[in-house]
Parts: C-alpha cells; structure tokens; sequence
C-alpha cells in the first residue's frame, strides 16, 4: 500500500518527521509531498531529520492571502495525487496545508488519516484560522489519530465513530525525544555555539517564542512591553527566537532590539530550539507546540493566550495561561523566577501529550486498516 505523508510548516514537519521514520520500517511505500507553506523553517527541519521531499510544491511566496495558497494547493495537490495514486494521504494539526490537502484527498476518492486529531477551542476565530483548518480536517478524514482523551471526546462529541479514533499521545515528544537523544550524544551545530558563548547562562534563561495571528498588532505590542520589563531584571537573561512573519519581527525589533539582557535571533533550527529549551528555567510563549514539549524536560511554560485547545497542559499544571496583558505576564514571570515552590510544581507535573510511542500505535492501526 502506498502512503502519502503532506506536510508544510516547522510544526508539521517536526510532528511527522519521526512518523516518516517509523512508516518506513514497515513494508508500506512512503512518500512525503511538503507544500513548503514555510520554507526556510521547513527545510532546517527537513535536513535536520534526514528526509528528502519526494514532491516539493515549493508554494510559499511573500505575503500571499490563505485563498491564493489554497488554490494553489489544491492545483499541485491534484497532480500528484493523479500522478502518485497513494491509498492514503496522511495530514497533520490545523494548518492550511492540512485542511486543503485533506480536501484534495477527498475529491479524488483517496483515503485519509490526520495526525494531532481531535484539538478544539470551537472558537471560530481563535486560534485563526487554524479553529476551522482542524474542524475541516476532521469533518474529511477517515482516520482520526488523538493525542489525548479529550480529543477523542471532541471528537466523538461531533458523531465520528468511536472505531476511526485512536488515542495515540502526540508524535511531537517522538521527535523530541529523539533529538534530545542526539543532544545527548554529543551533537551540536554553529548556531549552539554561537548562543553557548553569546547567553550568560549563570543567570536565568527565559526563552520566548511568538506567532499566533491572534496576538498581531495590539497582543505583540504588550508581549515586547512584559518582556522588557523582565529583562530589566539583573538576574535575568531573555532569549527569543523571532518567527520570519513581519507582523512579530516589526513590533519585536522596534522595541526590543538593542535591550542588552535580550538576545533576539533568527528562528532556530530544531535541535538548537530544543537545546535551548533544555537550558531554559522558563518559557514564555504562545506556541501549540513548545506546550507540549516543554513538560517532557520539565520547564515551565506561560502561555500568551486567552483561549488553548490544549486543556490538559493547564489541568496537569504544566502550564498557565496569562493572556497578553503586558501586567499577568510580568507577574506570573516575577512568580515562577522568585517563588521555589510555585516553580517546583509547575516544573515536576507529568506531560498529558505522551511517551513517545505515538509513533508506533499509530503505524499499528494502519497496519490494521491498510490491508
Ligand atoms: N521551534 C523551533 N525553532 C524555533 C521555535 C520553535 O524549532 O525557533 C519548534 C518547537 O520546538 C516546536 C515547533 O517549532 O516543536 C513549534 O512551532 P510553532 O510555535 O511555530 O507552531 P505551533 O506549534 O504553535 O503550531
């Protein structure tokens, strides 16, 4: 049987890498088709997890609207699957790439599985537009692979059969646990050496990332106000990775750049991000992903968001929720540095996304189902 695995974002790539992998032990046929919705943070992860695209639709350009990068995937999707003619086309989260590609699936008669299945805020436009991107996914596919029990309910609360549901725990703690192996083994790149000599590490590390369009304009303004008051601590060094999307760059950069506690970079190859991570006391963020990462090696996570799809990080105490008010930021940043205890629980709560064996149950109901 043939598989199409599509992805097109950092995200997707990191979450299906270690899928592709396992996929590959198997005696399925496994092609991978990247829209490169992202292009250059798609390829750092590409490279960095050894997989070369079978088909490249090499779609990204500046500042293109969600409808021309829809129609534009549907048109490439289309020949490859006509040229391709896989048995299933797999997909990941809630992104457009996703959802169209899904969709592209479904017009031409072809099975499909989508990986991440199940998350919801049923909020139309938070986060926007991945709410509906994920809705669309999970109205299309066959194959529902939930990370957690909650998505499963939301899942079967929309009457999709409990029998194409499986709990699964999310693949992003495969990748990471895989990376985190390599780290381990002495793996290091330029990027880790420029941030060991260039971070003060005997003070305390606050990572920050940002992205979500929600927070654009008004939202990003308040993140750079709390983080400047963070960083005007002693005992404080801020490290942000800055995402390519001008709308984060231009607030970012105005307000933030020359800050001497604050060390803004390009967006970091993957294993320089996780390492990171791993150097950090606390992050600070408004990432889906780096929420379910960051409990795997015990850090902290502040969460720069008013509504999560993610319920179970905030219920396992692993991370809370502030909002992007410059004040809760500051404040509950204040608390975790200065307050042991409050740290201590945040840091020791078990992560709800998994163990790292997502992977293999996922390749085991196919294997059930692919016959
Ligand atoms: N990440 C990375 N480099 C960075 C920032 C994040 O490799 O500079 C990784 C992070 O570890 C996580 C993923 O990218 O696995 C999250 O991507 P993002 O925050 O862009 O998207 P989301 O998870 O919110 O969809």
């Amino acid at each position: 049987k043939k598989i199409l695995v599509c992805f097109g974002t950092r995200p997707e790539a990191i979450k299906m890498a270690s899928l592709v992998h396992e996929l590959r032990t198997t005696d399925f046929e496994v092609k991978v088709c990247v829209t490169a919705q992202h292009r250059e943070m798609l390829d750092q992860v590409l490279e960095f997890f050894e997989l070369v695209p079978d088909f490249d639709l090499n779609l990204m350009t500046k500042n293109q609207s969600l409808n021309a990068l829809s129609g534009r995937i549907f048109k490439e999707m289309d020949a490859v699957l006509e040229s391709y003619k896989p048995d299933l086309v797999l997909v990941h989260g809630d992104t457009t790439t996703s959802s169209i590609c899904a969709w592209s699936a479904f017009h031409r008669g072809v099975a499909s599985g989508h990986v991440e299945a199940g998350l919801r805020t049923y909020n139309k436009y938070a986060p926007f537009p991945e709410e509906i991107n994920r809705q669309i996914t999970g109205r299309i596919v066959d194959y529902h692979f939930a990370p957690t029990e909650t998505s499963k309910n939301n899942l079967l609360s929309e009457h999709i059969s409990a029998d194409a549901i499986a709990v699964t725990g999310n693949t992003v703690i495969d990748s990471l646990l895989w990376t985190v192996a390599k780290l381990d083994n002495d793996f290091t790149n330029d990027r880790i050496s420029e941030l060991e000599s260039k971070v003060d590490f005997s003070k305390k590390v606050v990572l920050v990332t940002g992205h979500r369009r929600e927070n654009f304009g008004e939202g990003f303004l308040n993140i750079c106000k709390a983080l400047a008051e963070i960083a005007d601590r002693d005992d404080v060094e801020i490290v942000f990775p800055v995402h390519m999307n001008p709308n984060v760059q231009q607030p970012v950069n105005n307000l933030l750049a020359g800050h001497p506690n604050i060390h803004l970079t390009e967006p970091l190859d993957y294993p320089s991000f996780v390492w990171i991570m791993k150097q950090a006391t606390l992050i600070i963020t408004d990432s889906g992903g780096v929420q379910e990462e960051a409990p795997s090696l015990g850090k902290p996570v502040l969460v720069m968001r008013e509504t999560t799809e993610r319920p179970e990080a905030v219920e396992a105490g692993t991370v809370k929720l502030v909002g992007t008010n410059a004040d809760a930021i500051a404040k509950n940043a204040f608390e975790l540095l200065d307050n042991r205890s409050v740290y201590e629980n945040m840091s020791k709560a078990y992560n709800p996304y998994g163990d790292g064996k997502a992977n293999e149950r996922i390749v085991e109901f196919l294997k059930k189902r692919l016959t």
